[in-house]
């Protein structure tokens, strides 16, 4: 396996393999990789001739007041992880390679990034937005995949490399658990052993809301009044949102119909957790996804 550093040298690896007609695969991550991200490397391995791991902790995503300096990085143990699936390339830029002196372009999804972690997180979106489309002319893959952990971000990747024509193809794929139902995150090393306890209640939430769908109950106040209370069981987390939405634009729905997506972002302590559950009701019969 390389480890490439520098854009310049990805760019040219990539353009080579391009003209032989080698299809490339793009993961994108902030390293501190778990078992979320083996799977979507995994699912890459299987479809690309040539894989690359980015591992950027991206500055511009990060606010002043979050953890950009505490954010894990086990450098080598990731780069273990993706040695053992087969990762041709770990791409590890710094900082300034990718925002050099002069750099000043954003990118920005406005509809999609204006509610749930937009409203918390306010300029996170446009950090992702625009190292996800730097990352893209970078490395030129022709398919990248992103994981449905963080949904309303490839919500908007998806968004965005389709309003810019980026010629990239994107894959979402289901988010990975721990054996009682917490998804899987760099974050999660935060929790001191009482909150780890507690912290499955916010996907216990979302499949409360789920089964209410799936018994009938489509009002979405009522839906979220039920989430709300599964979380509160635990008088230290406090919901931020827990919400019925529409899968593609996000905005709330009073009634389900079909599919929604329920949302949740919770806090406990300094920690926020976030999650969430697709559901799609079809002729009365309901489905759901991880
Ligand atoms: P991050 O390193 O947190 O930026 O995540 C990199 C990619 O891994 C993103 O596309 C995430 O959505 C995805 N990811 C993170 N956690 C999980 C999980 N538990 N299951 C599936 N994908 C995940």
């Amino acid at each position: 396996m390389k480890i490439i550093r520098t854009p310049h040298s990805i760019t040219v690896w990539s353009e080579r393999l391009r003209r032989e007609g080698v299809t490339i695969g793009l993961v994108p991550t902030m390293g501190a990789l778990h078992d979320g991200h083996r799977s979507l490397i995994h699912a890459a391995r299987l479809q690309c001739d040539a894989l690359v791991v980015s591992i950027f902790v991206n500055p511009t995503q990060f606010s002043q007041t979050e953890d950009l300096s505490t954010y894990p990085r086990p450098i080598t143990r990731d780069r273990a992880l993706c040695r053992e699936e087969g990762v041709d390339v770990c791409f590890e830029p710094t900082a300034p390679a990718m925002y050099p002196d002069g750099f000043q372009t954003t990118v920005t999804v406005p509809a999609i990034a204006r509610r749930w972690e937009g409203t918390a997180r306010p300029h996170h979106f446009a950090g992702v937005a625009t190292v996800v489309t730097k990352l893209f002319g970078i490395v030129r893959p022709h398919l990248a995949l992103f994981g449905q952990k963080d949904y309303q971000q490839a919500a908007l990747v998806r968004r965005l490399v389709h309003d810019l024509s980026l010629g990239v193809a994107i894959q979402v794929r289901p988010t990975v658990r721990e054996r009682d139902g917490l998804a899987m995150s760099s974050r999660n090393v935060y929790l001191s052993a009482d909150e780890r306890r507690v912290a499955p209640l916010l996907s216990q939430a979302l499949q409360a809301g789920k089964q209410m769908i799936v018994g009938g109950i489509l009002d979405a106040a009522t839906i979220e009044q039920r989430m709300r209370q599964t979380v509160e069981q635990a008088p230290d987390m406090h919901v931020e949102y827990l919400a019925v939405c529409d899968p593609d634009s996000l905005e709330p729905l009073p009634v389900v119909v079909t599919r929604a997506v329920l949302l949740g972002a919770v806090r406990i302590g300094s920690i926020r957790l976030i999650d969430n559950l697709l559901v799609n009701r079809q002729a009365g019969k309901s489905r759901t996804t991880r």
